[in-house]
């Protein structure tokens, strides 16, 4: 039947469409493993901060008693400007959250699969806190002299075009790990090792791991060397001082100073920002931020986070711990002679498409690289780059100082 066929889709893809909304339902753990030929992410890696846990359910319940509480005990206050603008946004989107909710809970076939997403493995093995900070390795004084080492499995580097040679045994080759491009050019995943710990690079993958001071050296050469599709998830500062940070952030100046506007192919480029849903910040994107980078402003995705059971992981209407996250869009136009042919022949870019997932691990984005491709200028051969980038994409160069934080083996399973 149709449904199934959806279904058995989804189990191949980690993409649900759902009925009757612009929104798709993902697994990120099905679609990440598209990618990767020797090695699968673990499940129970994933999910390991997942939400369907009774303890998880009682925090946020308490909190949200908490809140109404606090909002009782207060008499409404008129709100400000910026609360109002804020609460408009909310409620242009609103509807279409519900309805791509209601989407997800109508559709049983899937929800079943979703409750079992986590699998059946238990608590996750890895140990927390074990993993190696790869900021504060780079910020020591040897940090230039570290090297990781490649291990190229065997026929990784077989080629047809006869030229190179065929590699018969696994081959190991070390590179510089910080300031230096590390590419794994092979299409199978490669291991890696640095100090004592181990990296999986997926197929056709590349980092670039420094701090924001070494972005320039990612200005390509050549103009049409430059990238089609960026995806951005900058470490923004957090109004409130009591909540936990898990990585440092930067004020927004230093964002305007980034140089996308330059690794740009001439052919034109989407731009894709994460923001949280500060309004202020809202403000700075439009304002400044875009215009500054030589973006122009195209629609607006939204990242609506779910429980294990379908349902929402905080109230739609709290105001400050909305369940959804807001993806900018931008298009940098490109040196195209004959514009009109290029707009007839590009997919349009939809407008409050919703994205629907179980969130990983803090503030860890689900991965929509293949989501995006195809509204990218230069469909075929486009280049693809993500800065600030905690882990790696097959095809795509991932940029920040900790790009290799997801790919740690902990994380994975061997097939
Ligand atoms: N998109 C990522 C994900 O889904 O896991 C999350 C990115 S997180 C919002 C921001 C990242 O920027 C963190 O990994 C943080 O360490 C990094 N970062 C903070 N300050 C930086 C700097 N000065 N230079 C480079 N990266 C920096």
């Amino acid at each position: 039947s149709k449904t199934s066929d959806k279904l058995s889709e989804f189990l191949e893809s980690g993409v649900y469409r759902l009925e009757d909304s612009n929104a798709v339902f993902i697994d990120p753990v099905r679609v990440l493993n598209r990618s990767y030929t020797r090695f699968r992410v673990s499940p129970s890696a994933y999910y390991s901060r997942s939400f369907d846990s009774k303890h998880a359910g009682q925090e946020a319940r308490v909190s949200s008693n908490f809140r109404k509480r606090k909002r009782k005990e207060k008499k409404p206050q008129p709100l400000n400007d910026r609360e109002r603008a804020a609460d408009q946004r909310h409620q242009e989107v609103r509807p279409f959250l519900l309805k791509a909710h209601e989407s997800l809970v109508r559709a049983t076939e899937l929800l079943e699969v979703v409750s079992n997403l986590k699998g059946n493995l238990g608590p996750s093995t890895s140990s927390p806190g074990a993993e190696q900070s790869l900021v504060e390795l780079g910020r020591v004084w040897q940090a230039p002299l570290y090297e990781i080492t490649l291990n190229f499995h065997p026929n990784d580097s077989a080629r047809e075009d006869g030229g190179a040679p065929t590699i018969q045994y696994c081959e190991q080759r070390a590179f510089p790990v910080f300031n230096n491009l590390v590419v794994n050019e092979t299409s199978e995943d490669v291991e890696a090792e640095l100090l004592n710990s181990r990296y999986i690079l997926p197929p056709e993958s590349s980092f670039y791991m420094s701090d924001l001071g070494q972005i320039h050296n990612l200005i390509p050469a050549e103009s049409d060397c430059g990238f089609n599709l960026i995806v951005i998830d900058p470490p923004w500062e957090n109004g409130s001082a009591r909540q936990k940070q898990r990585y440092s952030t930067l004020p927004n100046r230093y964002f305007l100073s980034l140089p996308v506007k330059q690794i740009c192919h001439t052919d034109g480029a989407l731009v894709a920002l994460w923001v949280t849903n500060r309004e202020k910040l809202r403000g700075f994107v439009e304002k400044e931020l875009f215009p500054a980078w030589g973006v122009k402003y195209v629609a607006t995705f939204f990242w609506l986070k779910v429980k294990a059971d379908g349902s929402l992981i905080s109230d739609l209407d709290l105001f400050h711990h909305r369940p959804y996250e807001c993806l900018l869009l931008g298009l940098v136009h490109g040196k195209v002679t004959d514009s009109k042919q290029l707009s007839n022949t590009k997919p349009i870019l939809p407008d409050n498409q919703i994205m629907l997932s179980i969130p990983g691990d803090y503030s860890r984005k689900p991965p929509i690289a293949g989501l995006l491709h195809e509204y990218a200028p230069r469909l075929q051969r486009g280049r693809c780059i993500e800065l600030f980038a905690r882990e790696m994409t097959a095809g795509w160069i991932s940029w920040g100082n900790e790009p290799l934080h997801f790919q740690e083996s902990r994380n994975f399973m061997k097939t």
